[in-house]
């Protein structure tokens, strides 16, 4: 069986095609901000993780994560 070590996860930014990634494993609905085009994202769906845009008003009590840098 294959196992799949890897520990950082990504996504790719619907915006600018730049891979995020996250620190940790992100939960459905977390938002993300693309480190590149500074937009914010979220999550959508976990596997594959899926990202789109943020509404607004849904920024507003959500815990924003930050991307790692490259
Ligand atoms: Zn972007």
């Amino acid at each position: 069986m294959a196992k799949v070590k890897t520990k950082v996860i990504t996504a790719f930014c619907p915006t600018c095609d730049t891979r995020i990634r996250f620190s940790e494993r992100p939960r459905l609905f977390d938002i993300v901000s693309c480190p590149e085009c500074e937009e914010f994202f979220e999550v959508v769906r976990l596997s594959p993780i899926e990202l789109q845009w943020a509404d607004e008003s849904s920024l507003g009590d959500e815990e924003i994560k930050d991307a790692d840098d490259w």
